[in-house]
């Protein structure tokens, strides 16, 4: 079986970020990138089958970003998995959610797979389609927020998450998943996974070479653009209650809390 995780480099969750006032496109070159924290869970799922599958199974990480990913990819590798695509190309950068998935659903053809895991989202765009919008193009059965998956007879038994339990769906493979936070604990690179990562192939494909239109690609072939962008304002000072009387300080902050809507 083949495996193959989507995972996307993102800005450290603590860097301080700014935006391009020309391109308002987001600094990436001078923050520090680190893997998605919700690939790592994609990834020690496939671990976890591959172990459970045997040889035969394969786990191949895709990411589309800048050539200068192979970081974020090694440490990838570093946990386990077998080989790796860098999906990098002048045509890309600008690409907004549709055509990240376009050019991701044709590199997913041109490597080939079962299964595809992914996170449930990234910690900087979080647009949380990108999974789906792949399953579209591929017409291939997609499964969203899973928190348990069982693979057996051709087949995917997963269970999602909802806000009052999970669901459990069947689905045929070829197949997508995306994986949340509760489906297991990432492992860490051992000191030998990082140095065996080191040997481990990465595949760079142009557009070309995947066979995607470099017309539906960048900010040519997106539909979205960003008009403005503007920072957080400054917090609030809190308002403060401060009586003698108890219960007028909680009638204070219930018809506080009413004005506001909360309760
Ligand atoms: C007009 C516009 C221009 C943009 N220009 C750029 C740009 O120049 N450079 C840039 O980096 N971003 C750019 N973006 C943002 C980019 O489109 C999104 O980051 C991207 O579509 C992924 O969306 P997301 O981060 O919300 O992913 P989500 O849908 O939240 O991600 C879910 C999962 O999908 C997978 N995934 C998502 N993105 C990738 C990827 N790149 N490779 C592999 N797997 C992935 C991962 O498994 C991830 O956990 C632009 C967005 C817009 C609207």
């Amino acid at each position: 079986m083949k495996i193959v995780v989507t995972v996307k480099q993102v800005p450290d969750t603590n860097a301080e970020k700014t935006f391009d006032p020309v391109t308002k496109r987001l600094n990436r070159s001078s923050i520090e990138n680190v893997l998605n924290p919700f690939d790592e869970y994609a990834i020690e799922e496939a671990l976890r089958i591959k172990e459970a599958q045997g040889a035969d199974t394969t786990v191949t990480i895709l990411t589309m970003a800048p050539a200068s990913a192979t970081d974020v990819v090694r440490k990838a590798l570093g946990m386990g998995a077998d080989n790796a695509v860098l999906l990098s190309d002048d045509a890309i950068p600008g690409s907004d959610t549709m055509a990240t998935a376009y050019a991701l659903a044709q590199a997913l053809k041109h490597v080939g797979f079962d299964l595809i895991l992914s996170g449930t989202q990234s910690t900087d765009a979080i647009c949380s389609v990108v999974p789906a919008a792949i399953a579209e193009h591929l017409n291939i059965p997609c499964v969203t927020y899973v928190k348990k998956l069982t693979v057996e007879n051709n087949a995917i038994d997963a269970q999602r998450e909802t806000e009052s339990g999970f669901v459990r769906v069947r689905a045929p493979l070829p197949a997508l998943v995306s994986v949340t936070k509760a489906i297991n604990e990432p492992r860490y690179p051992t000191l030998k996974g990082i140095m065996g990562a080191k040997k481990k192939e990465i595949q760079t494909p142009s557009i070309a070479d995947i066979g995607a239109d470099p017309a539906r690609l960048g900010e040519a072939g997106s539909k979205t653009v960003v008009e403005s962008f503007a920072p957080v304002g400054a917090r609030q000072k809190g308002q403060v209650v401060s009586v003698s009387d108890a219960k007028e300080g909680a009638k204070q902050i219930l018809d506080f809390l009413i004005a506001k809507k909360v309760v």
